[in-house]
This record gives C-alpha cells, sequence and structure tokens, in this order.
C-alpha cells in the first residue's frame, strides 16, 4: 500500500441514476498536471479494487475531485457509487495521462473534445488560468445521450464565472456546447457527426478546423476515440506523437491501448 494515499470523502454530488461526482482530502506530496489521470479506488476486503480516473480538481486546488461512471456490475464502481462523506479511498502516488496544455503546439482556439466521464479531465483544464493565456478561444464539447447525463452544466453555464481565478476569462473566451444523442435538445447529435457535417463550427461562429489556428484536446470511449482521430487527420491536424512532444492535438492514449 505505500504506493497510495488514503484520503477521505468530503462531498459526494449524484447527477443521475449512472453518474456521481466526490470530492476527497489531498496529500499535498501529490502534484499533477491539470488532464491527467490516477489510479484510485477503495479497499475491499483488504484488497485494493483500483481503475484510472481522470482528475476533475485543478492542481491548485486544496481537494481533489472525480467525475465517476456507475457500472451496476462493475467492481469498483458498484461500490465506489454508495460512498459517503468520511470513507476513504486510495490514490496512486503517480500521476500521469497525455492530454497535456503542454504537448500542444500554439494556437487560437483550443477545442475540448469528449463524450460521458471523458469530460472530467477538462473540468481541470478549463480551470488552468495558462489556458486563457494561450488561446483566444476555448470550446468545450460534451456529448452524452441524455439531457441528466450533463453533469455540471449549470456550473459550466454559470457558477464557473463566479470563480475567483478564471471566472471573469471563462466568461470572455470559454463556450460551453453540450449535445445530446437521444433525446430533443437544442444541439443534437454525436460529436463526430457534428463535426463532419461542420455544424458545431456554424454554432460556436468559428471556421472549420484548420491546423494553423486550431488545437484539440480529445477524451471519451476508445470509439469516439479511433473515430475523432481519423476526422482530425482528414484535416490534416497531426497529433502530439507522444509525451514530450508537441502535436496539433491530443488524445487519452491510456484508452486507444487498453
Ligand atoms: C485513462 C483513463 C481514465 C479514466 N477516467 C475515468 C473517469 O474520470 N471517470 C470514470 O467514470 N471512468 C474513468 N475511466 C474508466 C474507469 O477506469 C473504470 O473503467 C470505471 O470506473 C468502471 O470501473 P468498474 O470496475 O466499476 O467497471 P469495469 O469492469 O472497469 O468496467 C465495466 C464496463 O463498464 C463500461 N465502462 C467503464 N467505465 C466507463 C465510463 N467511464 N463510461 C462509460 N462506460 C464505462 C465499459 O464497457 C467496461 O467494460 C478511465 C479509464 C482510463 C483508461
Amino acid at each position: 500500500m505505500d504506493n497510495f494515499y488514503k484520503e477521505k470523502v468530503i462531498d459526494v454530488q449524484h447527477w443521475n441514476d449512472s453518474l456521481f461526482s466526490f470530492k476527497c482530502s489531498r496529500n499535498p506530496g501529490l502534484r499533477f498536471e491539470n488532464g491527467q489521470f490516477v489510479m484510485m479506488g477503495l479497499n475491499i476486503d483488504d484488497k485494493p479494487v483500483i481503475r484510472a480516473y481522470s482528475i476533475a480538481s485543478a492542481n491548485y486546488e486544496e481537494h481533489l475531485e472525480f467525475f465517476s461512471i456507475k457500472v451496476p456490475d462493475g467492481k469498483l464502481t458498484s461500490r465506489l457509487q454508495n460512498i459517503k462523506v468520511d470513507d476513504e479511498v486510495i490514490i496512486s502516488k503517480k500521476p500521469t495521462g497525455s492530454i497535456l496544455l503542454h504537448d500542444l503546439k500554439p494556437g487560437k482556439n483550443l477545442y475540448l473534445l469528449s463524450t460521458g466521464t471523458g469530460l472530467a479531465p477538462f473540468l481541470s483544464i478549463i480551470r488552468d488560468p495558462d489556458i486563457y493565456i494561450k488561446f483566444d478561444k476555448i470550446i468545450m464539447v460534451h456529448g452524452v445521450r441524455e439531457k441528466t447525463d450533463l453533469a455540471y452544466r449549470t456550473y459550466l453555464e454559470h457558477d464557473l464565472h463566479q470563480h475567483e481565478y478564471i471566472g471573469e476569462y471563462a466568461k470572455k473566451q470559454l463556450i460551453y456546447y453540450p449535445t445530446v444523442t437521444r433525446e430533443e435538445f437544442k444541439n443534437k447529435g454525436r460529436v463526430t457527426d457534428l463535426i463532419k457535417s461542420e455544424r458545431l463550427f456554424s454554432d460556436v461562429g468559428l471556421l472549420p478546423f484548420d491546423p494553423v489556428s486550431d488545437r484539440v484536446m480529445v477524451c471519451g470511449s476508445t470509439q469516439m476515440l479511433l473515430d475523432t482521430v481519423k476526422l482530425l487527420d482528414e484535416r490534416n491536424l497531426s497529433i502530439s506523437p507522444r509525451i514530450g512532444y508537441q502535436g496539433d492535438y491530443v488524445i487519452e492514449r491510456a484508452f486507444v491501448s487498453k
């Protein structure tokens, strides 16, 4: 257990039957870059049951935040979904991941493309003051099946604008673009279809992807990643080949190498 910190749950929020978030204490020794993930879980019958989890909080915050799926028969989340304030979670001491701001070349517009719980790393990144200095516009796209899956919607549309460090920047520079596939909603359809049809760009008032000006971060299911990579490659955007090397776009590689 030397590789794990034991942390206390300080807040739990259930969004619907399949999604929840929680906050826990953070060991000051845990340093991470916004966008990274850790191994996180529970001690069940004295054995660690851990899974990869993107950190949803920013790296300057005192607590950690996670945004989780509830898989009814999932080894971890069937239990994790019942956690309460003061319960203990375990967190690996070595964050990692490839959704890193410094692996993007300089650009004008930063697109954060997510589906489902793939929103999590971008919740951390949009609270990073650096993105507002490096980019003119940040377009945060969240694709889900149903409207109740749009976790953090009120936060992203309203509360974030009051944030003490980045509220004013977010108000001017961040465009939140939620989209739903299985219900009527103002934005409808898969993220990849909205890129193909160019509807996304007309809706946010920007031109279609251009390698000169546009940078992209992608996090979602394995299939969503593969489909989006194909679209970006077809539009001549080049992927960061590995951590520490810049490209026009980055993806969470841990999803595709599973
Ligand atoms: C780099 C990385 C980062 C991740 N970050 C997060 C995160 O921030 N939040 C999160 O909830 N999960 C995240 N995951 C998935 C997570 O690691 C677990 O799979 C998830 O917690 C379910 O664990 P489980 O033991 O309950 O079920 P598992 O046995 O791991 O999964 C059972 C099945 O549920 C489905 N499933 C698992 N996770 C998801 C998901 N997130 N969304 C939709 N379907 C899913 C899959 O079909 C899977 O085969 C991440 C995975 C990777 C590789």
